[in-house]
C-alpha cells in the first residue's frame, strides 16, 4: 500500500493486499515519534516517507492482522490503534483517580445509568465523545446525529494516501464504531437547538430529547467565493472522501498543471501528492510565504523552499483575480493579481473553514463565524457569556479559553485537540462538577509534506520572537522554538518529532525565550528574530448589549457574523 517512493505505491498494493476482511487502523501521528518500528514489522502497511513521516494503509486486508498487531505492540509510542483491539486505552486522557471512599449514589450516578446524552456531529469528536462515554461507565441512552451518509472516518489521509492512490476514499473509517451502544443516525442533520426545551431538530422534521448534548459539529471547507466560477469542472475543495475521490481522479488522468489555491496545510499537502505523482503543480498565496499564518513568515520561508526545492511553482503575494472555463464548463485558465494567466484542468481551492454553527442560530448559545465559545471544562457558553450545564462542546468547531495564552479563546483545527477534548467533554457531562476536569492540553499537530513530518507543539502564531534551537534549517532537520515577551510559547519540528515532549514541558513552566540550554545539535543557524506571525484579526462588531442593570443586561448577536 503506502510508500513514499514515487511510483511505488501502486507495485506495494498489489504484492499481496488484497481486500478482503477489512482491518480499520488508525495512527495517532501527533504521538508518533517515527521510530519505524511498525514500518519493520508490517512493511507492507506502515512506511516511512522520508525519515520522519509515516504513511500508512488504513483499511489493510485481514492477512495482515498478525504484523499488523506486532507493529502496534511494538510502537515505543503506543500510537497504533486497530479495529476490536479492546486491550489499549487510546484517549490520552487521564483515568479516573482511584476511588479513596466509596460514596452513596448520588443524582450523578443516576444519570450515569439512565440519563440521554445526544452527540450531534458523527466524525472524529464525536465518536471520540461516544467512546470515552462508554468507557467511563455512562450506561443510558446515546444517540449519535451526522449529516454525512458515512460512519466516522480519519480525514488526514485525504490530503495524502488518497490523493496519491495508496488508500481507496472511502476506506478511512475510523476503528471501533460498531462496538459502541449508541443509536446512530447518519444522513441526517440538526437544523435547530431548542436550549429551553432541550430538543435538538432535525432536517427530517424529528426532534430528540436530550439530558446532556455535545455540539461537535466542525468545520467545512470554505468554498470559492465566485458561485459561476465555482461550478466550473475541475474546479476542487478538499474536507469529505468524495472531494478526495473527486480529485484523486482527476490527477490520475494526470493533467498538464494543477493550480493550488492557498498554500494552508491542506494546500501544501495537496502540492506535495502532486509532487509524488510526478505532476506539475503551481501554488498561489496572498500571503508571504507557504503557512505563514500557522507558522509565521520565518518558518514559512523554510516551507517555501522546501516547496520548490521539490519542483513546486511557488507564487506568493498573488491572488487569484478569475477562473474561466470552455463553452462545456470545464476549468481551462485562471487570471491572477500580478497580471499573469495559467492554464490550468484541475485546481483546489485551499481557502480554510467555515464552522459549522448555523443550526445553532437562535439557540441562545455564544456560536459564531468564530466557533462555538466554551469554558475549559467544555461548557458551551451562552449569548451572555454565562455557561450552560447540559451542552457541550468539541473538536473544531469549538473555541475554548487556554491559560497559557492569556485566557484567549482558541479555536484549533488539529486532529489531536479534537481528540483530546472530545475526551475531556465526555468525561465532564457525566462527572459531577468537583469531578470535572479542564482541557488544558498544549494544541499539536502534524503535517506530512515532501517526505518531511512538520510537527508543532503549542501556538505558534502567539509569538514576537523564533529561534532556531537545533539541528539544521539547510537539512530540513530543524526545532525553531517561539516566544512571547521571554517566555516559550511554541517549538515547531521538521523531522524532529522526538524533542517536542521536552519543549512542551518548557511551555508548560513557561521557562524563558530565548532558549539557554544545549543540546548536541545545538543550532548554529542564528539568533533569535522577529517571528513574523500574522496580526491576529479584530473581530467583528457581532454582539450588542442592551438593558441597564444586571438584571437588564443582556447581550444579542448580531446575524452577519456568518460570513
Ligand atoms: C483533508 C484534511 C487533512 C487533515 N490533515 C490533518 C493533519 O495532517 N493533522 C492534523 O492535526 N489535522 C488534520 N486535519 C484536521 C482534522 O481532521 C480535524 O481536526 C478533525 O477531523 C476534527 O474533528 P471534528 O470531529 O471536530 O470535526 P469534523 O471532522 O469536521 O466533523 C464534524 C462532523 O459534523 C458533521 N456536521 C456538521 N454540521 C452538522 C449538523 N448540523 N448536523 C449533523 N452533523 C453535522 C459534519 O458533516 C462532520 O461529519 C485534516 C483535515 C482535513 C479536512
Amino acid at each position: 500500500m503506502t510508500t513514499s517512493v514515487r511510483g511505488r505505491g501502486r507495485n506495494s498494493r498489489s504484492a499481496g493486499l488484497g481486500r478482503g476482511v477489512h482491518m480499520k487502523v488508525v495512527v495517532d501521528l501527533t504521538r508518533c515519534q517515527g521510530y519505524a518500528q511498525c514500518a519493520f514489522a508490517a512493511p507492507d502497511v506502515f512506511v516511512m516517507q522520508g525519515d520522519e513521516a509515516l504513511l500508512y494503509d488504513t483499511d489493510p486486508d485481514d492477512a495482515q492482522r498478525e504484523k499488523i498487531v506486532r507493529a502496534a505492540a511494538a510502537c515505543p509510542v503506543q500510537a497504533i490503534f486497530l479495529d476490536r483491539d479492546d486491550t489499549r486505552d487510546d484517549t490520552r486522557i487521564r483515568k479516573p483517580a482511584p476511588e479513596t471512599h466509596v460514596a452513596a449514589p448520588g443524582p450523578g450516578e443516576a444519570f450515569k445509568r439512565t440519563g440521554h446524552i445526544v452527540i450531534v456531529g458523527a466524525s472524529l469528536a464525536g465518536l471520540r465523545a461516544a467512546r470515552t462515554l462508554r468507557q467511563e461507565g455512562f450506561t443510558g441512552s446515546l444517540t449519535v446525529i451526522g449529516d454525512e451518509p458515512h460512519a466516522p472516518y480519519d480525514r488526514p489521509p485525504l490530503s495524502k494516501q488518497v490523493l496519491m492512490g495508496q488508500v481507496p476514499a472511502r476506506r478511512t473509517g475510523l476503528p471501533r464504531r460498531d462496538e459502541l451502544d449508541a443509536h446512530w443516525r447518519f444522513g441526517v442533520a440538526a437544523t435547530g437547538l431548542d436550549l429551553s426545551g432541550k430538543q435538538v431538530l432535525l432536517a427530517d422534521g424529528a426532534k430528540v430529547g436530550f439530558d446532556r448534548l455535545l455540539i461537535a459539529t466542525g468545520v467545512r471547507a470554505r468554498p470559492w467565493p465566485n458561485e459561476a466560477e465555482a461550478a466550473l469542472d475541475g474546479l476542487f475543495a478538499l474536507h469529505t472522501p468524495e472531494d478526495a475521490e473527486g480529485l484523486r481522479q482527476r490527477l490520475a488522468a494526470r493533467p498538464g498543471r494543477v493550480l493550488v489555491i492557498g498554500a494552508g496545510f491542506t494546500g501544501c499537502e495537496v502540492a506535495s501528492a502532486c509532487r509524488e505523482l510526478d505532476l506539475q503543480v503551481t501554488v498561489l498565496d496572498r500571503g508571504p510565504a507557504p503557512l505563514a499564518g500557522a507558522l509565521g513568515a520565518v518558518i514559512g520561508g523554510v516551507a517555501a523552499q522546501m516547496q520548490r526545492d521539490n519542483g513546486v511553482d511557488l507564487r506568493c503575494g498573488v491572488r487569484v483575480e478569475s477562473l474561466e472555463g470552455d463553452d462545456s464548463g470545464r476549468l481551462r485558465r485562471a487570471r491572477l493579481s500580478d497580471g499573469s494567466t495559467l492554464d490550468v484542468e484541475v485546481a483546489l481551492a485551499a481557502l480554510g473553514s467555515i464552522r459549522n454553527v448555523e443550526w445553532l442560530e437562535g439557540s441562545g448559545l455564544a456560536a459564531g463565524a468564530w466557533g462555538v465559545a466554551c469554558d475549559t471544562g467544555c461548557r458551551a457558553v451562552d449569548v451572555n457569556g454565562l455557561v450552560t450545564d447540559d451542552v457541550f462542546v468539541a473538536g473544531d468547531v469549538a473555541r475554548c479559553p487556554h491559560p497559557v495564552y492569556d485566557y484567549q479563546y482558541l479555536a484549533l483545527e488539529h486532529w489531536g485537540n479534537a481528540v483530546a477534548q472530545a475526551g475531556i467533554a465526555a468525561h465532564n457531562m457525566i462527572s459531577a462538577q468537583s469531578e470535572r476536569w479542564p482541557h488544558l492540553a498544549l494544541p499539536e499537530f502534524w503535517s506530512t509534506q515532501f517526505g518531511t513530518e512538520i510537527k508543532s507543539v503549542g501556538v505558534p502564531t502567539h509569538a514576537d520572537h523564533v529561534v532556531i534551537a537545533q539541528g539544521s534549517v539547510a537539512e530540513r532537520r530543524f526545532v525553531a522554538v517561539y516566544g512571547y515577551r521571554g517566555r516559550i510559547t511554541a517549538a515547531v519540528a521538521f523531522n524532529q518529532a522526538k524533542w517536542l515532549e521536552f519543549y512542551a514541558g518548557l511551555i508548560d513552566r513557561a521557562a524563558p525565550f530565548p532558549p539557554s540550554f544545549r543540546t548536541v545539535d545545538q543550532s548554529t543557524d542564528g539568533h533569535p528574530v522577529a517571528a513574523e506571525v500574522p496580526e491576529r484579526p479584530t473581530p467583528q462588531a457581532t454582539v450588542v448589549v442592551t438593558g441597564h442593570g444586571p438584571s437588564e443586561r443582556r447581550a444579542t448577536l448580531v446575524r452577519r457574523t456568518y460570513l
